[in-house]
């Protein structure tokens, strides 16, 4: 009963589903919309069942899967088709090479007919390495391939018969770094605003991240024609010599760690997302809240970042020499794209609440929305104003002050206003926005009280409660 009860809910919502494009009110007609937590919660359910199928059928038919990964909606094999199946395509003319090229390209078009027959809503599109030029095939940030381990006994390989040294031949996993041929030539710019430090520790993380995609058994002139198309791409940027061998050479001595640790078997070097995970997830906590702490610091102080860290390196000189432990930090400037880019598609600023009190008495329109404000309300009757702040957005916030005086509620200030001036009359009132300031908090309780007391807001100045009473310097 439950199972039929959410499978008429599911069907239902994925058939109702509404959204709103350029104004317009539709209803999704076919698919689960992309963005709906829903779509993404069956869909993950569905492929775990598809999984278990194609593993299934591929081994009823013959072909040995050996690694099974599959993300979102890509999946990664190794597989092997069986002696006998291979036999009966197998072509007698063809040289060794061409013969498991055919072979790789055979299994994997098994592969695809399998997967495209278990439902008809998934269709798969294959890869394999031999379908590039380089016998390499491209994997998101590495490129994979199958080599035949060289170190094999002689004596061994002439008892062997022709079919068994096929299946005893150990083969091994290889992938090295892979980037796009049209990939940016470039890098993190040396001339932008992120601070040098970090500059420094990102293009580490690259160096590390390339090394760690290269296989270890690879010859080091492999890697390090990797790390030198990172440098490239470093003077590209702007990055003198200075700092790409300090980048290369933190970076391989941090990777070399890692081996070691992967050696002594402290750490492996590709960690499973498992791996420890309590452990990790409780330092990452603790990092996250004394990292600051080094060096015997008891808070922070940001500053914008400036060439070599100046701004920062004066401050904490100054500051060292009291005995405030207050550590600088130099904080990354805002992005172009920041500054720039819109999120919103529709370029809709107006707001389509018919009772939204910011909209209905403002000329302003669109304020309304913003989070982190100043707002006032003023009685059309007295003029009498009353200004507050909210982290939220006007509109939810003066809503809140309206009904509470319609409940003629204890906490309301404008209840409060209509008894003291109006004889207990509910009168209108006027609300608008001030100031936005999104994110910072300070800016806009300190704002928020200097108004008040600069345009002696009457409403507020008759309440004992609330706003916090500024500390100001007086000239005498
Ligand atoms: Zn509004
Ligand atoms: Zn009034």
């Amino acid at each position: 009963m439950i199972s039929e009860a959410i499978k008429i809910v599911l069907k239902f919502l994925l058939q109702n589903h509404m959204y709103s494009f350029d104004e317009m009110k539709k209803r999704q007609r076919k698919g689960g919309p992309i963005g709906l937590v829903l779509t993404d919660a069956i869909a993950k359910i569905f492929m775990t069942w598809w999984d278990r199928r194609i593993k299934e059928k591929a081994e009823k038919e013959g072909l040995e899967i050996f690694l099974y990964k599959r993300y979102v909606d890509d999946i990664n094999i190794v597989a092997r088709m069986r002696q006998n199946e291979r036999n009966t395509e197998k072509n007698e003319d063809e040289d060794n090479r061409r013969e498991e090229t055919n072979k790789e390209v055979q299994g994997m078009a098994m592969f695809q007919r399998i997967g495209n027959s278990i439902d008809e809503s998934i269709k798969l599109e294959t890869d394999s390495p031999s379908r590039h030029k380089d016998g390499k095939m491209p994997l998101l940030d590495v490129k994979v391939w199958i080599e035949e381990k060289k170190e094999t006994n002689e004596t061994e390989e002439k008892e062997d018969t022709e079919e068994d040294s096929e299946n005893n031949r150990e083969r091994k996993i290889m992938y090295e770094h892979y980037r796009k041929e049209m990939a940016s030539k470039m890098t993190i710019h040396a001339r932008s605003a992120i601070p040098y430090n970090q500059q420094k520790n990102i293009l580490t993380q690259e160096v590390i991240r390339i090394m760690k995609n290269c296989s270890q058994d690879l010859p080091w002139e492999t890697k390090v024609k990797h790390l030198e198309d990172l440098s490239l791409r470093m003077q590209n940027s702007g990055h003198d010599k200075r700092m790409r061998k300090t980048v290369i050479s933190s970076g391989l001595s941090a990777f070399r760690k890692m081996e070691e640790n992967q050696a002594k078997g402290t750490t492996p070097l590709h960690r499973t997302r498992q791996w420890k995970r309590k452990e990790r997830e409780r330092t990452k906590r603790t990092k996250k809240e004394t990292w600051y702490q080094k060096g015997g610091y008891e808070s922070t102080i940001f500053v914008p970042a400036t060439p070599n860290g100046e701004l920062r390196k004066r401050m904490q000189r100054k500051i060292d020499k009291t005995d405030i432990r207050i550590k600088v930090i130099e904080k990354t400037g805002n992005t172009m794209k920041r500054a720039l880019h819109k999120t919103s598609i529709t370029g809709k600023t107006e707001c389509d609440d018919d009772e939204c009190p910011v909209c209905m008495t403002s000329k302003k329109k669109g304020m309304c929305r913003k989070e982190g404000v100043t707002y006032e309300i003023v009685c059309c009757k007295c003029g009498d104003k009353y200004i507050g702040e909210s982290a939220r957005c006007a509109r939810t916030r003066t809503k809140e002050h309206l009904n509470d005086l319609k409940l003629k509620r204890e906490s309301s200030v404008l209840w409060r206003h209509c008894r003291e001036k109006h004889d207990g009359e509910i009168e209108t009132f006027k609300c608008s926005v001030r100031d936005v300031f999104g994110q910072d908090a300070t800016l806009r309780q300190i704002t928020e009280a200097v108004d008040i007391r600069r345009e002696s807001a009457s409403i507020n100045n008759k309440m004992e409660w609330g706003n916090s009473n500024l500390p100001s310097l007086v000239v005498q």
